[in-house]
């Protein structure tokens, strides 16, 4: 999981997602009459499907994977939690249909305070409570929110940890490639691999071999020599600082 940058949803699908939330209301605010209402609701849900591809990662990649098409509108807080949140355009989030329908459902664990313990990768880093280790292809919790997280999404799932680790080789030859080019001054096909790096399924792997917090020694002796110094060009050239947060 990555953060994603929330796009601000234009003046008319605010009025017409504000309408399927009055309507929500007047039916009593209940989850049936939310869901009934988010059954027929085929304009706004475009609308909303349009927003969430612009915004999600490679080739409209699930929010919370990263490898399968993004296929569904995911309620971050469920409607069966909260029904008036049904059309609240920061509760929608794009996701494929096994970390939706397989794996989160209605799930919404909480803490004794009432805070969610869900990572929410449009309103924060999920770095912060997730650790990957690219050569595992297997996330590490941080803190609580990480545990709760990685258990809903499924995220160490067998499918998915053995995709990152098949990323996790394909990006550092990738970066090798790219690297080389770069030397020999072919910037054009350097650009090229760039591009197919970023859009790449699990985005994740890349940007935790960018993001590495490791000391340039321990990076050598972790990852090579060879891709210790891809990745302190492609920071170099990407403006990418090891070990931040910041996208
Ligand atoms: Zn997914």
């Amino acid at each position: 999981m990555i953060p994603v940058q929330r796009a601000a949803a234009p003046q008319n699908t605010q009025t017409l997602l504000g309408r399927r939330t009055d309507a929500v209301r007047s039916a009593g605010a209940t989850t049936r009459a939310a869901r009934e209402e988010w059954r027929k609701a085929a304009t706004p849900k475009r609308h909303i499907r349009d927003l969430l591809r612009g915004m999600a990662h490679g080739a409209e990649r699930c929010m919370y994977c990263l490898d399968n098409l993004g296929t569904d509108i995911d309620h971050f807080q469920p409607i069966a939690v909260a029904p008036l949140r049904a059309f609240d355009w920061p509760n929608h989030l794009l996701a494929c249909s096994s970390c939706n329908s397989n794996h989160k459902r209605d799930e919404y664990p909480c803490d004794e305070a009432g805070n969610c313990l869900l990572v929410d990768p449009s309103t924060e880093d999920p770095a912060d409570h997730l650790l990957l280790l690219p050569a595992s292809g297997e996330y590490e919790a941080l803190t609580p929110k990480g545990v709760q997280t990685i258990r809903v999404f499924g995220l160490n799932r067998k499918d998915l940890v053995i995709g990152r680790q098949t990323a996790f080789v394909v990006c550092r030859s990738a970066l090798h490639d790219w690297h080389a080019l770069l030397l020999s001054g072919d910037t054009v096909s350097a650009a090229e691999i760039a591009r197919a790096l970023r859009l790449t399924p699990f985005a994740d792997v890349l940007r935790s071999l960018e993001r590495s917090p490791l000391a340039p020694s321990a990076e050598v002796a972790v990852f090579g020599a060879k891709t210790a110094a891809a990745l302190t060009e492609w920071r170099r050239t990407h403006r990418v600082i090891p070990g931040s947060t910041h996208r």
